[in-house]
């Protein structure tokens, strides 16, 4: 067992769910234990057998009806994410049931398009042909975070699915409730084309159960969480050398310049910094102004931050802004707003815990005077929080956005596209926007991921696909006759032949080659001299 995991967690058979935003209890679900998680792999492993000779066709149709009772059921399932989460209905919507919807339209047009077999070029084995098929691993483990209940589960499932793997996910236990829901709209689209509901399956428990799923018979890990617990599951899946996909936390840097619009880069920075109260992988968490457009800025996000409206969010339309869905982010929240206002920064809107006694709930918050030394400068805050700092010039700009050990997403304002450019090619992140945030992920031809401590390991895309598969290589004869390849006994000539057959097919120069050529034919014919004389 993981020593990491939290001694709390190892008694609790059940997990007591709550709607963060009301504190109402929603009801128990049961914890998967380590011998549970065993079991439910070895089923896996037994649906997967009929999954992976699937057609694309079929696998469509799978995706298909799960995309159909998305679209019927939307409101229910909004309101169950709501519930689970304390998120507004228009997160949910939006950042959830659309993004979902669009990978698995994605996937129906292209997965079989990057997935078929391919033939490539056969190189020097001019008698054989090459191609490469991307054959399913088996059972794949997906761990994900509490931020997206619904999106998390189905976005990191879709794709290992789709290429032919069984898959298992292991929810968080911060939105465990809805995950009964969800699993019926798996199970129903299996089997309304005749496949085993084992062969996706979502399970619930806490980190002990996470470890036990790394430290089963799966063949590979996609983990979705924070830098600290990607490391123990490396560990763990090292013991067994199973390859992960590590998706982690960032500090994503959102760089205004002095000739960008205003109002373009004050919507996005809100947006990058309060859609889903900054509990977003992507969020903007360090707003770096230029100092010329730097009063203006703060002038017009100040206005806009502290007009938002945060509440329960009881139906649409209602709130701007929710609840933060673990209670323990904010600790995470209020010790690192604390430590800044404690050495210097300047808290313009919010900057403290409510007196509240119903729901998980930190206000929007905008600080100023933050400095890169600041600890809220480096690490993860992953909440509603703004922080602004100044720069002076594009050199300082990158400086300041390379200067933490995360490198997720980034984003540039600037009108100026060929400077826009020249400051994205200089980030060190998985991904740049220019004049946007943290949209790349609507975009599922592009890769997703970090650098440096936000992961490695992609998910969207072909590469995010092909990530699932066994990129098997396979050699077979061009002609109907055969070659045999006589290696042994090693003959008097052989060695000769083969230096003039290296130059022959690699010199760079004709006359080498045309010197090589007839370097073979006279080892040939010598050869065949000697063959005549022992007659
Ligand atoms: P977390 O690391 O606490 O938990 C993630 C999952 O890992 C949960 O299901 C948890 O139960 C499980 N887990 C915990 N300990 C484990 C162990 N020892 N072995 C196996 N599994 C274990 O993260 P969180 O608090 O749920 O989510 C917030 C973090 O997720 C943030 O750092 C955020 O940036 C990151 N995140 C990253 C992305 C991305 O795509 N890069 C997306 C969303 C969230």
């Amino acid at each position: 067992m993981d020593a990491a995991v939290k001694p709390t967690n190892l008694s609790q058979q059940w997990i007591d769910c709550q709607n963060p935003a009301t504190g109402a209890e929603l009801g128990r679900v049961p914890v998967c234990g380590p011998a549970e998680v065993q079991l439910a792999v070895q089923r896996a492993h037994a649906a997967q057998q009929r999954w992976g000779q699937s057609s694309f066709r079929q696998r469509r149709a799978v995706l298909g009806h799960i995309l159909d009772h998305i679209l019927d059921h939307t409101d229910e399932l909004v309101a169950a994410i709501v519930e689970d989460s304390g998120k507004t209905w228009e997160n949910a919507i939006l950042g959830e049931i659309m993004t979902v919807c669009n990978k698995i339209r994605w996937l129906m047009k292209n997965a079989e398009k990057h997935l078929r077999t391919e033939a490539v070029p056969s190189g020097i084995l001019l008698h054989k042909r090459g191609r490469i098929e991307y054959r399913p691993l088996g059972v794949v483990a997906c761990i994900v975070p509490w931020n997206y209940p619904f999106q998390n589960i189905f976005g990191s499932l879709l794709a290992p699915l789709m290429a032919g793997n069984a898959v298992i996910v292991k929810a968080s236990e911060a939105v465990a409730w809805s995950t009964t829901r969800f699993q019926r709209i798996l199970d129903q689209a299996l089997q309304q084309e005749g496949f085993s509901a084992d062969t996706v399956q979502i399970i619930n428990g806490y980190g002990e159960t996470g470890a036990a799923l790394v430290r089963s018979n799966v063949q590979k890990i996609l983990f979705i969480g924070s830098v600290p617990n990607g490391r123990r599951i490396i560990s763990g899946s090292a013991e067994q050398l199973v390859p992960t996909v590590m998706e982690l936390g960032g500090k994503d840097p959102l760089i205004v310049c002095d000739d960008a619009s205003l109002e373009q880069a004050v919507h996005s920075a809100i947006g990058g910094c309060f859609i889903n109260l900054g509990q977003n992988c992507v969020s903007s968490e360090r707003i770096l102004v230029q100092e010329g457009m730097y009063r203006d800025f703060v002038t017009a996000v100040q206005d806009l931050a502290a007009s938002l409206r945060q509440g329960v969010p009881e139906k649409p339309g209602q709130v701007d802004v929710g609840a933060i869905t673990s209670p323990l982010q904010i600790r995470v929240i209020d010790e690192l707003v604390s430590d800044a206002l404690a050495h210097g920064a300047t808290a313009l809107v919010g900057g403290q815990l409510p007196e509240q006694t119903h729901g998980n709930y930190y206000p929007p918050t905008i600080l100023t005077d933050v400095t890169p030394d600041m600890r809220i400068a480096r690490e993860e805050v992953f909440g509603p929080v703004m922080l602004i700092m100044r720069f002076k010039d594009d050199e300082e700009a990158i400086r300041i956005a390379n200067g933490t050990a995360f490198g997720l997403h980034s984003s540039i304002f600037s009108r100026n596209r060929p400077r826009a450019e020249k400051i994205a090619a200089a980030l060190q992140a998985g991904a740049s926007c220019i004049n946007d945030f943290g949209m790349c992920y609507l975009n599922q031809d592009l890769p997703f991921g970090g650098v440096k401590q936000s992961g490695f390991g992609r998910m969207n895309g072909r590469d995010g696909l092909r990530a699932y598969t066994n990129a098997k290589a396979v050699l077979s004869d061009r002609f109907w006759f055969q070659i045999p390849p006589k290696l042994y006994p090693v003959g008097p000539q052989d060695y000769a032949r083969a230096r003039s057959s290296i130059r022959l097919l690699f010199a760079r120069r004709w006359r080498d080659r045309v010197g090589a050529l007839f370097g073979l034919i006279r080892l040939s014919l010598r050869g065949a001299a000697k063959t005549g004389e022992t007659r």
